[in-house]
């Protein structure tokens, strides 16, 4: 009989970790494997508020494919997925069709705007390698400009819409990288105003609220100034409106108030909330017995019956059991459950601080710091072994 065709959508967490999983358990001619991604490289999105700031090269945030996998047994397309036909089993990229028995959908998220007029327009996002390196050289022709037009003061206001995770490690860098921009340019540092505008009554919501408090105290003492309970209405072209009806004036604006699925699981007709396809228990798509969902495109509910937020940390659990489970469909043997086990949660505020969570223990400061970089070395690890932690790890 034919070779399965499997198909997986998107290199990131959930799809390399898939790939990589079903090159070591594959036997020769057992499936063909092809592997789509936008780019020839994958993006480590968890340091990608360093290169969006400049406090890190964005270089280091990004891993060629080829050194990933092994292309004598996946075949690697480099190509833009335009949309997802179910009824046809194929997928249309920018310049060709494939078409599938199995497909992996691990397209990652977009940002989620809620409709708030002028976002779309004149945010940034912090989502790709290209869309930090945007914001990163757009601090610095704001530093530029200032030189130029001495009395316009919006040039040196930096705005991050939402205090959640992605905002505040940003704004952590962003206060770390402002006093070496101001003394490049010389520019008084007191000039400077970073505001982190968040509409929920804390910053990082349902967080732990002392380890909160702590890190919004180094934040402080950084240089942000916090704007809690504040919703922003609007964004305009020279900066943002609350909804207290407040306005201030900015040149940069980066919104980090969430993010939701990729609008092409919509458009291909899935029942989505937020654009994400709530899997069944085998990580599939209900009622597509050869379609899974990885990573932040699939929702999966704990135990309360409320969705796991969507992190690197569960999609690349969800890839290790996607690959065990398209295996055992190609051998006709039983699937595994999914089951999420949460290893802890840190974030970084900055150089030599963060906080976290890791089992029930707290920890904040340096040694939560040090946690951090251990993680994102450890899943440098697992994907491209020791070689790849030497290269790309931060020390
Ligand atoms: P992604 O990693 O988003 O990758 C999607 C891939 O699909 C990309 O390679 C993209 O190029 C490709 N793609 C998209 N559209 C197309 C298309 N049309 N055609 C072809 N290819 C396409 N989580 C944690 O657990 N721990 C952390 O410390 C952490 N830190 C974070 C820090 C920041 C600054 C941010 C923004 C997020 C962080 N997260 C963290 C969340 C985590 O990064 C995401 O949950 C994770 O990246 C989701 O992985 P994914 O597999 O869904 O897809
Ligand atoms: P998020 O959804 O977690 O946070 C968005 C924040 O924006 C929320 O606090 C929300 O209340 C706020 N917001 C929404 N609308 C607003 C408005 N109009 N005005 C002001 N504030 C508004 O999104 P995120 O921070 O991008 O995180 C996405 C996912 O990635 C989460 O699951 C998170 O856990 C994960 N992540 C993890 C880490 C880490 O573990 N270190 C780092 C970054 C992201």
């Amino acid at each position: 009989s034919r070779i399965p065709r499997i198909v997986i959508l998107g290199a990131g967490y959930g799809g390399i970790v898939t790939a990589i999983r079903l090159q070591k358990e594959l036997n020769y001619n057992e499936a063909d494997v092809t592997l789509v991604n936008k780019h020839d490289y994958h993006y480590i999105t968890t340091h990608l508020h360093m290169p969006a700031a400049g406090t890190d090269n964005p270089e280091n945030a990004r891993v060629d494919i080829s050194k990933l996998i092994d292309e004598f047994k996946i075949d690697f397309v480099k190509g833009t997925v335009l949309q997802i036909k179910p009824q046809e089993r194929k997928v249309v990229l920018e310049e060709s069709t494939l078409s599938y028995d199995y497909l992996v959908v691990g397209l990652g998220g977009e940002p989620e705007t809620f409709g708030i007029p002028g976002l779309r327009e004149y945010a940034m996002n912090i989502r790709s390698i290209n869309s930090v390196r945007l914001i990163r050289e757009h601090i610095e022709y704001q530093f530029a400009k200032f030189k130029r037009e001495p009395s316009r003061t919006d040039y040196l206001t930096f705005i991050v819409g939402g205090a959640g995770f992605t905002g505040i490690e940003f704004v952590g860098e962003l206060a770390d990288r402002i006093p070496e921009l101001c003394k490049e340019f010389d520019v008084d540092p007191g000039l400077v105003k970073i505001y982190n505008i968040e509409a929920a009554p804390s910053a990082l919501p349902g967080f732990d609220p002392e380890l909160v408090e702590y890190g919004m105290k180094v934040l402080a003492d950084k240089g942000v100034t916090f704007k809690i309970a504040t919703a922003i209405k609007e964004c305009t072209p020279d900066g943002v409106v609350l909804a207290t009806g407040e306005v201030i004036k900015s040149s940069t604006v980066v919104w980090t108030g969430g993010i939701r699925g990729n609008h092409m699981l919509e458009e291909a007709g899935f029942e989505t909330m937020r654009g994400r396809i709530k899997v069944d228990e085998h990580l599939r798509a209900p009622g597509h017995d050869n379609i899974y969902i990885v990573g932040d495109c699939s929702i999966v509910m704990n135990p309360e019956g409320r969705p796991y937020p969507p992190t690197a940390q569960i999609a690349t659990q969800q890839g290790e059991v996607c690959a065990n489970n398209l295996v055992a469909s190609i051998r006709n043997a039983p699937l595994k459950e999914f089951k999420f086990s949460n290893k802890g949660v840190v974030a970084s505020l900055g150089k030599g601080e963060a906080i976290g969570i890791v089992g029930s223990r707290k920890i904040k400061g340096g040694s939560a710091a040090l946690m951090k970089k251990l993680v994102d070395m450890r899943y440098l690890y697992t994907i491209g072994g020791i070689p790849l932690v030497l290269k790309k790890g931060r020390f």
